[in-house]
């Protein structure tokens, strides 16, 4: 499984445009890999949300979408539901799909996602709806998209939806996709246990960084979701943790935060990384 960390920072970006906290200033200054987009990651070859973000990181990235065909979102939050990319991927003349069969673009997603992706195309008279297929998704309910079977788990997030995180397999490794959320309901952990689900990776949400989680975790939630995960065997040895979704709130710029996250054995993500499990 390849896992794609196109790009990897919280709602409002790093630094967020319109702030004067310390840690944006500095970010300003710095640039690399302190820069942190609105988080979005490929899977193989399969999307897990779509960022606002996503067309220059996909120039920087050298990344070619025109061959992904599956698109599977967390929730509705504007960092990950991208409606006016999906818009053109439905117009002909702006997506040229030159495969009859892949025209088909297969949107996986709650009813929210739904929602805001149906009043976008709406406003949009060049959309061609028959390139879309859309997927409602369901906490617990697993589906196929493409070469990967996803597990939707009920995420602690964005309260008035179903906003989900997701069990990933490829049929020889195992990934835990945790973010947006909080602590992860009592309810996601009963299920991996009963499943008896072991993950090869485990990539957590860490916006909130040294700060206290809520609907987001932060170093404190990611320390205790391990310890949960040893606890109930759903880890080994020799499984890696990464942190995503890092933000500004905490005034720790990226390198800094990924310093003291390493003391703990945690890697935190940055945009373009790539890892393989
Ligand atoms: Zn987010
Ligand atoms: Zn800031
Ligand atoms: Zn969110």
């Amino acid at each position: 499984m390849e896992i794609r960390y196109l790009v990897t920072g919280g709602a409002e970006g790093f630094p967020s445009i319109f702030c004067q906290c310390d840690a944006c200033r500095k970010v300003r200054t710095l640039l690399g890999k302190n820069v942190k987009m609105r988080s979005c990651t490929l899977v193989d070859q399969v999307m897990i949300d779509l960022s606002p973000d996503i067309f220059s990181q996909c120039i920087n990235n050298h990344v070619d979408l025109s061959e992904v065909n599956h698109v599977v979102f967390t929730h509705s939050h504007s960092d990950h539901l991208n409606t006016t990319e999906i818009c053109f991927r439905l117009r002909e003349l702006a997506s040229v799909i030159r495969k009859k069969d892949k025209k088909v673009m297969e949107i996986y997603g709650n009813d929210a996602v739904q929602n805001g992706i149906m009043e976008m195309v709406a406003k949009d008279p060049h959309v061609d709806l028959t390139r879309m297929k859309f997927h409602r998704i369901r906490k617990f309910e697993p589906f196929q998209a493409g070469n990967l079977k996803f597990i939707p788990l009920k995420a602690y997030h964005k309260l008035d939806e179903e906003a989900l995180i997701f069990v990933i397999e490829d049929g020889r490794s195992t990934m835990l996709y945790a973010n947006d959320t909080g602590a992860l309901p009592d309810e996601t952990l009963d299920f991996i246990e009963q499943q008896n689900i072991k993950f090869d990776i485990v990539s957590m949400d860490t916006c909130r960084g040294t700060l206290d989680g809520d609907t987001h975790m932060g170093i404190r939630e990611n320390v205790e979701l391990r310890e949960r995960l040893r606890r109930m065997h759903a880890v080994t040895p020799d499984t890696e943790y990464y942190l995503n979704h890092y933000s500004h709130m905490c005034g720790m710029i990226p390198q800094e935060y990924e310093r003291l996250v390493g003391q703990e054995g945690f890697l935190l993500t940055y945009d373009g990384l790539s890892v393989t499990v």
